[in-house]
């Protein structure tokens, strides 16, 4: 939307080994490099699994890409006993711009809360990392609240007590569309983001609101990213499964209106 550069974001979930990694990155680059992207078309970031990020950063200082990456998560400590865990800090070292927090398989699967994803966000904050925020209603939440209560009071319990001066990226991720094949529609997905951006206004201030860039996410694919697109408060895609596919992804990040 207007002034808001676009974000296109490919998480790969467990997807794609750090050698694999390598492979995909330089096709991306050649992409954009033949399709004369320019950076302030659309932003690219990709999330790969953690094992990766050290090869990804290899491969993007090393010519520059214009690809920006981060985690798929992150602790909400920043080092000690957490077996298993990640810190913002070392994201941060691999020079991650973005981390993704609150994604729906780490709530369902994992038992993320809220009051988590709100630890998680502030510890991205401390560590300089921008959090993509998701957030997102089940079948079942849709059918019994409508499609904007569960985001809404997700957002609001993600942002107590955030840096308001520090940039934030939210994702709308209706449950139900994820890997489903079964997008929102655009209609739907506008709705819903002018609705969170209506808790950033207030939340945050009207100046923060105008330059929060709001994500859709849900079985984007090269045929329907336009029409996300076109929505004034959709400023881009978080993509799963047509993140993996290099055809696919290059003709999302190279979506024309
Ligand atoms: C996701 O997992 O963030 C996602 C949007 O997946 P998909 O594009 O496969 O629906």
């Amino acid at each position: 939307a207007v002034n808001r550069t676009p974000l296109i974001a490919g998480n790969w979930k467990m997807n794609l080994d750090h050698l694999q990694a390598i492979a995909f990155v330089q096709k991306l680059a050649w992409s954009l490099a033949e399709a004369k992207h320019a950076p302030a078309d659309a932003e690219v970031a990709v999330f790969p699994p953690f094992t990766d990020l050290r090869s990804v950063q290899t491969l993007v200082a090393a010519d520059s890409l214009p690809i920006a990456y981060g985690g798929q998560d992150l602790s909400a400590h920043d080092s000690g006993a957490y077996t298993g865990e990640i810190s913002g800090a070392f994201l941060a070292q691999l020079d991650c711009a973005y981390v993704i927090i609150g994604h729906s398989e780490r709530r369902t699967l994992h038992g993320e809360t809220d009051a988590e994803v709100n630890a998680k966000v502030l510890a991205a904050q401390r560590h300089g990392l921008v959090p993509v925020l998701c957030v997102g209603e089940t079948a079942e939440d849709l059918e019994q609240h409508g499609a904007s209560a569960v985001p809404v009071a997700q957002l609001r319990a993600a942002l107590a007590g955030v840096d308001a001066s520090k940039e934030i990226v939210v994702a709308y991720e209706p449950v139900w569309a994820i890997g489903s094949g079964q997008a929102a529609t655009p209609e739907q997905a506008e709705q819903v983001a002018a609705a969170l951006r209506g808790v950033l206004a207030e939340l945050l201030g009207d100046e923060i609101a105008a330059r929060t860039r709001i994500l859709y996410g849900g079985s984007v694919k090269a045929a329907n990213i336009a029409a996300f697109m076109r929505e004034p408060n959709v400023d881009g895609a978080l993509v799963g499964g047509a993140s993996l596919d290099i055809d696919e992804f290059s003709a999302i990040v190279r979506f024309k209106k």
